[in-house]
């Protein structure tokens, strides 16, 4: 997911680095203009909602 440069406001700047960490992923940028480089976590769950409800079904499932 593109992000804007918190330093120099540059907009829809491509991550360089996506890792998934669990339901997270965290998204490395480093800013074309400024040299200026960030990290944003996303939760997933937040992005898809039928995902989310999909998991606890699974987990209310594991636990019966
Ligand atoms: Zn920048």
């Amino acid at each position: 997911m593109k992000d804007t440069c918190p330093s120099c406001t540059a907009r829809g700047i491509a991550p360089a680095d996506t890792r998934r960490r669990g339901d997270r992923t965290v998204d490395g940028y480093e800013c074309p203009r400024c040299g200026h480089t960030w990290a944003t976590v996303r939760d997933l769950t937040a992005y898809s909602e039928l995902h989310a409800r999909r998991a606890h079904n699974r987990q209310r499932k594991a636990a019966a």
